[in-house]
């Protein structure tokens, strides 16, 4: 039996922002999306007064004063590059990690069955607490889907302290837990086919599993059938299998070798970049900012390097020579000669779909907009370690209100212990 890790990070970006300003703790908060849209991340409190996830924040900016909610603007500089110390850290607890998105990562630790894996599981959360102050939920069981449950499960209930094994639990227990959560719960299912298998009498995450997976492969898809087998422990659900499409595409390799030459890291850039704006069009998104970071070695160099930058793409793009500029110029912006560089990667952010763009945002030429973001990053340099938060435009600093600073990857911004 395998043993299937899913390490998720509680209300991401609230906790991000909690870590630098812990006045934030046990008090309501919301993290609005660009432009101070709508609610995308929601401390446990700001969810208890009925704050829904994607709440438009013009409809609860009165409710918010009244009930004391700190709203704040999001500041994906500061999430990312936690995102990536989180992910760096996990990966010395397994061999075999699956980064899912920007706060999820999977961790195969079928090797580790020696070890009491709640144990384990304890010993991962606190030190992501200690090096980075986010608190963590870990969910095990025998596949993907298990694990994705598992994570729920502990999430939902204190009595797990954050880590939830199912492999340990007799069948009875599970099948209970399994009979207390909607069906809409399980991972690939969603709102969306709830419907459809609550009017076949299928309302709970147990149900699901007894169901017959035949007839649900006739009645919705090969997909959803491997969704039931994985309930039952057959581990069949490749990552690429879930249908919801990513919010995030996270292109990252260690390289073959450590380099150091600055063209090599373009190429390397170029290639990343290029690879995940082909999976992005293929999903038909297009993404609002693009991250880029590279990073020496954590064990074995003397000298030792990581940087991170965020560049918002002044038009949402899925044009690769677009990317690929952006990319280039974060590159620019925080490499230092002198050093082994062991990996970079490039992450596609919030990425929507373009459907939902109005087709005028791409009447534009390729080279406009190239020379758009060009432009907009060449604004920044001017304002040298302001990078951060001045933002891309005018328009967009004055929208972006309540925004935190970027205390990780800005000299400038970095809290200062009085
Ligand atoms: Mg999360």
């Amino acid at each position: 039996m395998k043993s299937i890790a899913l390490i998720d990070v509680n209300n991401f970006y609230v906790s991000c922002e909690r870590v630098f300003n812990p006045k934030l703790e046990n008090k309501p908060v919301v993290v609005l999306s660009n432009n101070d849209g709508c609610a995308i991340s929601r401390s446990n409190e700001a969810k208890e007064l009925g704050i829904k996830m994607g709440t438009p924040w013009f409809k609860f900016k009165e409710f918010a004063k009244q009930e004391n909610v700190t709203a704040l603007s999001s500041n994906y500089t500061l999430y990312l590059d936690m995102s990536h110390r989180v992910m760096t850290l996990l990966s010395k607890f397994s061999p075999d990690q699956e980064i899912y998105s920007v706060d999820e990562s999977f961790l195969d630790l079928t090797s580790f069955k020696s070890k009491d894996l709640i144990k384990y599981g304890q010993q991962i959360k606190t030190k992501i607490k200690q090096w980075t102050g986010l608190p963590v939920s870990i969910g095990i069981g025998s596949t993907k889907t298990l694990s994705k449950l598992a994570n729920h499960i502990a999430k939902k209930n204190p009595s797990f302290k954050g880590v939830c094994n199912l492999n340990v639990m007799d069948e009875d227990t599970l099948e209970t837990w399994m009979s207390h959560f909607p069906v809409s719960d399980v991972w690939g299912v969603g709102r969306s086919l709830a419907p459809k298998l609550n009017q076949l009498g299928i309302i709970s995450v147990l149900d699901l599993k007894h169901a017959d997976a035949d007839y649900i492969r006739q009645q919705f898809s090969i997909v959803l059938e491997k969704t039931v087998r994985e309930l039952n422990g057959v581990m069949c659900i490749e990552l690429k299998d879930v249908e919801e499409p990513n919010k995030e595409i996270i292109v990252s390799r260690s390289f073959g070798r450590r380099v150091r030459d600055k063209q090599e890291l373009i190429e390397a850039v170029t290639s990343y970049t290029s690879r995940a704006a082909e999976r992005m069009r293929k999903q038909n998104s297009v993404a609002t900012s693009l991250y880029i970071y590279i990073r020496t070695s954590p064990h074995n160099d003397k000298k030792q390097y990581a940087n991170g930058v965020n560049i918002p793409l002044f038009q949402l793009s899925d044009d690769t020579i677009i990317l690929t500029n952006a990319a280039l110029l974060g590159l620019d912006y925080i490499y230092r000669d002198g050093f082994d560089y062991q990996k970079a990667g490039i992450t596609l952010c919030n990425l929507t779909s373009k459907d939902k763009v109005q087709g005028n945002l791409f009447s534009d030429t390729i080279s406009n907009s190239r020379m758009r973001v060009m432009d907009s990053i060449n604004q920044r340099w001017k304002g040298k370690l302001k990078l951060g938060s001045e933002g891309i435009t005018k328009e967009w600093e004055m929208k972006a209100n309540f925004k935190s600073r970027n205390y990780t990857t800005n000299w400038d911004q970095l809290i200062i212990a009085h």
